[in-house]
């Protein structure tokens, strides 16, 4: 009897997950549901001022091999590209400092680039310092990102560093991140030495060897590896509009409900936000309240394009890190036109600005109108703008960042252990779980799909 496989969720986990299964086995029925009437999730790339800009994910590293892996495969290699300029700001006490060379997610290697830099004191230099000879004093598992650096290198390095720079990429405050899924690069240097430096630098010797520059993107946006890879799923019946309003386990199969069907399967692989899970799989109490213990934070981003000559500031790296000590709305702001040489035109400057992350969401309850002036105010101070702007576009991603709280790894797989004993055939994947960039959702993609056909075999 031939073997149904529904997938719930349209992004880069759940249609990797399809992709894998269509692969690994042609022979089982697939059916793909997504509620919005696209596909690609946090993945969406549209026009502005005749460019094709992101409106989320920008680009994806390759220092872990899944995404690339994949582009590969979908024979993407040859479109890929890098950013136009490296480096970037940080905003210190309202003025702007080149990030020293020698930092590693924040982390600084060096200590005389980070002295000159003038982002920290003189005094936050020597406290990083110490870490070269501390003892050891690793407190255990379930460590945050800032508990690590705080114990290690200093507050000044916390707030104005490593906050910033991978608190931006999770949205989060790295007081309450995990250290081990947020940055397994800093955890993976800590437990192997005393001294964290001395645990990124040789790591730093290691991907040296990787010649690939360490963001990368396609000219046309990052919706082209959407494009791609569902114009290699081929026929598959992919199902957009179709939201799913709860699952049920039948006995003999899993029930999928629909606004106008149930669909019956053998397995279903959970590829939505962790909330959205949850409230699927309400007859499943336990797995459902622990799924929606998961915190997500929102962020709004604002495109916005300026007249080129009407910007003073030279734009001359990626872009601002604003740290939450500055107090402002904004969060970062990326130099799109600076970055991407498919964003550059003579004319126009094009800025990403963000604004909201876990415990600031005064941003969120503007309406756009006054988000656009209030981070407009905020931005054209620091880049010493004088014009207006000539275009800008407001998206909004609410409960889009899975915040791993320390501990979130072992409540993941007390999920997967509910679902085995109460919903046997429902499988979870996704930026929920373990790693939310997009590599992390490749693999989970694949992951999930393997294990999903285990299940399969031994039914
Ligand atoms: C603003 C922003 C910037 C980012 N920048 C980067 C970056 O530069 N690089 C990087 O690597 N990562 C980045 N990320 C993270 C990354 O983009 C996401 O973590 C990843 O795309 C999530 O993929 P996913 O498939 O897990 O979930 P999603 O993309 O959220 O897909 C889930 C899908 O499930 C659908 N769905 C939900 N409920 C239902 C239902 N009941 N029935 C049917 N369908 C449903 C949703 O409509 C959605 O399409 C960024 C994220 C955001 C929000």
């Amino acid at each position: 009897m031939t073997k149904r496989v529904v997938v719930i969720g349209g992004g880069i986990a759940g249609l990797t997950t399809l992709h894998r299964i269509q692969q690994q086995s042609p022979e089982t029925e697939t059916i793909l549901l997504e509620a919005s009437p696209r596909l690609g999730g946090k993945i969406l790339t549209t026009t502005f001022l005749g460019k094709p800009i992101d409106e989320a994910a920008d680009a994806f590293i390759s220092r872990v091999p899944w995404a690339l892996e994949l582009c590969e495969k979908l024979g993407l290699d040859s479109f890929l590209i890098s950013p136009a300029t490296t480096g970037a700001y940080v905003l210190v006490d309202g003025e702007l400092r080149k990030l020293p060379e020698g930092l590693v997610l924040g982390v600084p290697t060096k200590l005389l680039p980070l002295l000159r830099s003038r982002i920290v004191s003189p005094f936050a230099v020597l406290r990083a310092a110490l870490d070269r000879i501390r003892p050891d004093d690793w407190p255990g598992d379930d460590e945050s990102v800032g508990g690590l650096i705080r114990r290690r290198m200093g507050d000044q390095i916390a707030d104005r560093l490593v906050d910033p720079l991978i608190g931006s990429i999770n949205a989060g405050d790295t007081d309450h991140l995990d250290v081990a899924l947020a940055a397994p690069q800093l955890e993976t240097a800590s437990r192997r030495h005393r001294s964290l430096t001395a645990g990124l630098k040789e790591q730093t010797k290691f991907s040296a060897e990787n010649s690939r520059p360490l963001f990368l993107s396609f000219e046309n946006g990052m919706g082209h590896l959407i494009q791609v890879l569902v114009n290699a799923l081929g026929d598959a019946d992919i199902r957009t509009d179709t939201r799913v309003t709860n699952i049920e386990n039948n006995g003999r199969y899993l029930n999928i409900v629909t606004g106008d069907a149930t669909i019956e399967s053998d397995v279903v692989v959970l590829a939505t936000p962790a909330h959205q899970a949850a409230d699927l799989l309400s007859s499943c109490s336990s797995a459902s309240s622990r799924l929606s213990s998961i915190e997500h934070a929102s962020v709004a981003l604002v495109t916005m394009g300026f007249r080129r000559s009407e910007v003073r500031h030279p734009l001359d790296a990626s872009g601002v890190l604003v740290p939450r000590t500055e107090g402002l709305l904004t969060t970062a702001i990326s130099w799109g036109s600076s970055k991407w040489p498919h964003w550059v035109d003579d004319e126009h400057v094009v800025l990403r600005v963000s604004a909201g992350r876990a415990g600031d969401t005064r941003a969120l309850a503007l309406d756009d109108d006054d988000l656009v002036e209030a981070l407009l105010t905020e931005i054209a101070q620091i880049l010493r703008i004088e014009g207006n702007l000539i275009e800008w576009r407001v998206s909004r991603w609410i409960d889009a960042f899975p915040q791993y709280a320390p501990g979130h790894d072992r409540l993941v797989s007390a999920i997967e252990r509910d679902l085995r004993i109460e919903m046997p055939g429902v499988f979870l994947t996704g930026a929920a779980y373990r790693g939310l960039g997009i590599p992390a959702c490749v693999r989970q993609g694949g992951e999930c799909a393997d294990a999903a056909l285990d299940y399969l075999k031994a039914k």
